[in-house]
């Protein structure tokens, strides 16, 4: 028998970690990626001497088989835990976290764990794929930027945001078409920032509750961060959903007027912002991820999952699982 061709649409964690375990198991792996980097949302972005993470801005690991993965980012540097002072403000009170959460960051920035594994892989980044089809039992690519792509493969595995995911599948699957809609992914408003002077705070990381702005965080407190002091801050699911739409600037200066209500001085600072369309949110029965044995298409990703970096990772490694069983059984 052939190896079986699989391609994987999205370099974020989930895909990148569907395509190491099928790699592993000898399968021929393509991933295709809009970006000209991996790691999707677990992002950090390099402005004129600072870096900050503007995606996600720390992971947890309670699952045996992603503590493993993270582990082995820990040997190799790709990864460290971090030791914030966190603090909680809520109803005008500011109090200590009482999380007792071990937290992880990607060293030196939150993409490099991502970085890694996609240093194992081939990928073909700018490539935004716009139409998929099956034809004679395989399935054929088109993208933005190359139109139909040359190869066909045998197995189709979707890594992307809910919303995406069901613009690309367009109602060619019942089920795939419902799991999409029961996902309600919100957008995120994010700010990074560097205040002209050292804030009169007392922690490197904060949880705003009831407020615009939902997280505060001191990028420089995370292990192997250089460059100048930056502050990443995200307003709240809610707000950001609400007000997506918002001219960035006009975003910005909302959030900076709470910020400053939380006691920051925000005169003459720096600010790069970013708009994530799709930034959380996840089908409350976390079936995992999804797979066709009949087209041979399979879904992964955060929303399939509980969501946040854990779930991601897993989607993408039970897909790759169910895959591997498939293929033993046939
Ligand atoms: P993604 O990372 O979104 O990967 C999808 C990939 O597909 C992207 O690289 C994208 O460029 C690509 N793509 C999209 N469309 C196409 C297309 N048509 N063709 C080709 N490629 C395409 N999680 C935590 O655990 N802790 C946190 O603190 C945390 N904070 C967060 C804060 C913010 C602001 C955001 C946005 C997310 C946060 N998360 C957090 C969530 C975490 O980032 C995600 O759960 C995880 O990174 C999702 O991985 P994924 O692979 O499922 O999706």
């Amino acid at each position: 028998m052939n190896t079986p061709k699989t391609a994987v649409i999205g370099a974020g964690i989930a895909g990148l970690s569907c395509a190491t375990q099928l790699k592993a198991a000898g399968l021929e792996v393509e991933l295709f990626e809009k970006s000209r980097a991996p790691s999707g949302r677990m992002s950090t972005r390099h402005g004129d001497g600072w870096t900050a993470d503007h995606g996600a801005q720390y992971f947890t690991a309670r699952d045996p088989r992603f503590i493993q993965e993270v582990n082995h980012w820990l040997t190799q540097q790709f990864a460290a835990q971090w030791h914030p002072r966190i603090k909680v403000y809520e109803a005008s009170e500011w109090r200590d976290s009482a999380s007792p959460d071990k937290r992880y960051v990607g060293t030196p920035g939150m993409n490099s764990p991502g970085q890694y594994l996609a240093s194992h892989l081939n990928i073909h980044f700018n490539q935004t794929i716009n139409q998929i089809e099956r034809r004679d039992g395989h399935w054929m690519l088109h993208s933005q930027e190359s139109g139909v792509l040359p190869h066909t493969y045998d197995y189709l595995l979707i890594a992307l945001p809910a919303p995406q995911a069901a613009a690309l599948t367009n109602s060619m699957d019942q089920e795939i078409h419902r799991l999409t809609s029961l996902a309600a992914m919100m957008g995120n408003w994010t700010l990074m920032v560097q205040f002209k002077d050292k804030q009169p705070v007392d922690f490197d990381a904060a949880f705003i509750n009831r407020e615009i702005v939902s997280w505060i965080c001191n990028n420089q407190s995370k292990p192997g961060r250089d460059g100048l002091e930056t502050w990443t801050i995200q307003a709240s699911s809610e707000w950001s959903q609400q007000w997506l739409e918002l001219d960035k600037d006009a975003a910005a200066k909302e959030i900076l007027e709470c910020v400053s209500r939380l006691g920051f001085d925000c005169q003459d600072a720096v600010i790069s912002s970013h708009r994530w369309r799709y930034a959380s949110g996840s089908v409350d029965s976390s079936p995992g991820y999804y797979f066709s044995t009949e087209s041979q298409l399979g879904l992964c990703g955060d929303w399939l999952n509980g969501g946040r970096v854990e779930g991601a990772w897993l989607s993408g490694y039970q897909l790759a699982s169910q895959i591997k069983k498939c293929l033993t059984t046939n």
